[in-house]
């Protein structure tokens, strides 16, 4: 993208099938080309089940892909020995939408954040309080929590814990699973501007799932919206409100609930159900959903193309 935000992981027509009773199979993910940027956040949008938390789990290498590539920083992770995965492990770490059930009750603090880097014996036991108060301090939190019980923590301090542990092995990428979705919408703000600023300070790239598109709008440098297992829409978030173009995205938009909105404007639901993914349609994935669906839409499936600098949509009509 830039000197100061180059290109850290690749996708490559990334895709993933599961393999379902008989010949059937799940298409989760379906072709996905997407670029993760140094220094900059990547949201991703789409309904529960729309396949961007198995995307996810593929850059983590917890999912292995039917077909396509991974790239970091160039290098195709798929072939990685043993050596080079765990070693990879370490550069890109995740965020979890509640952190406390990946906690052990019995473990303190000091020692959630730096289990890490004691797995990966780059800390010795005795090392723990001063590592974990320096960790602590990183997500403006109070040396003392580092001998609590996470039972003992409000969702917004486990969240803050949850980022401590995943800065730990100072990972060069941050993947944030629907990583605020549990809290206070005043929680919510506080942690999304703690990881913009740690964003800054560290020059790390993020990638932000969630299904809330006004969310992710307000601090995701680029979007991707997803649907059915596709890619349907990528822009840049400053101008989306009036620029975005696929027929999902404006619905998502126009559904936004905004004090400042025109409560006489009539607002679109989207209507009728998102197909199953072991039966996809042949053409547009929208199609059965779309007011403005065509001949065309029902037969061929649309490719992502280039409308405008750096905005795709995946459409007919555009
Ligand atoms: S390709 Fe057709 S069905 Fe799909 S979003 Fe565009 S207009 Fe609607």
């Amino acid at each position: 993208m830039s000197d100061n935000h180059p290109l850290i992981i690749e996708t490559k027509n990334l895709t993933k099938l599961f393999p379902i009773s008989g010949h059937a199979q799940l298409t989760a993910c379906d072709n996905i080309n997407l670029n993760l940027y140094r220094g900059m956040t990547l949201g991703i949008v789409g309904e529960s089940g729309c396949g961007k938390s198995t995307f996810l789990r593929m850059l983590l290498q917890m999912e292995t892909p039917t077909s396509g590539q991974i790239l970091f920083n160039g290098e195709d992770i798929g072939k990685f020995s043993a050596k080079q995965r765990r070693a990879h492990h370490r550069r890109i770490q995740m965020v979890f939408q509640d952190p406390g059930e990946a906690f052990h009750p019995r473990m303190r603090v000091g020692e959630i954040v730096c289990e890490p880097l004691l797995n990966y014996k780059l800390l010795k036991r005795g090392q723990i309080p001063e590592k974990a108060e320096k960790l602590l301090e990183l997500v403006e939190l109070p040396a003392e929590y580092i001998r609590k019980y996470p039972h003992e923590l409000s969702g917004g301090q486990r969240q803050r814990i949850g980022i401590a542990r995943a800065l730990a092995l100072e990972p060069e990428v941050i993947i944030c699973d629907e990583a605020t979705s549990a809290l206070d919408v005043s929680v919510q703000k506080t942690v999304i501007e703690l990881l913009c600023r740690l964003q800054k300070d560290k020059n790390i790239a993020i990638g932000f799932v969630c299904h809330d598109i006004a969310l992710v709008q307000s601090f995701s440098h680029r979007i991707a919206i997803m649907y059915l297992g596709c890619i349907i829409e990528l822009m840049e978030s400053i101008g989306m409100a009036e620029e975005a173009k696929h027929p999902y995205t404006r619905a998502l938009l126009d559904s936004v609930f905004d004090l400042s909105m025109d409560f006489n404007k009539e607002i679109q639901i989207i209507k009728g159900e998102t197909p199953s993914p072991m039966d996809r349609p042949p053409g547009c994935p929208f199609a059965n959903r779309c007011t403005r669906c065509e001949e065309i839409c029902l037969k061929e499936k649309p490719a992502l193309r280039e409308i405008a600098p750096a905005h795709r949509v995946a459409c007919h009509l555009l």
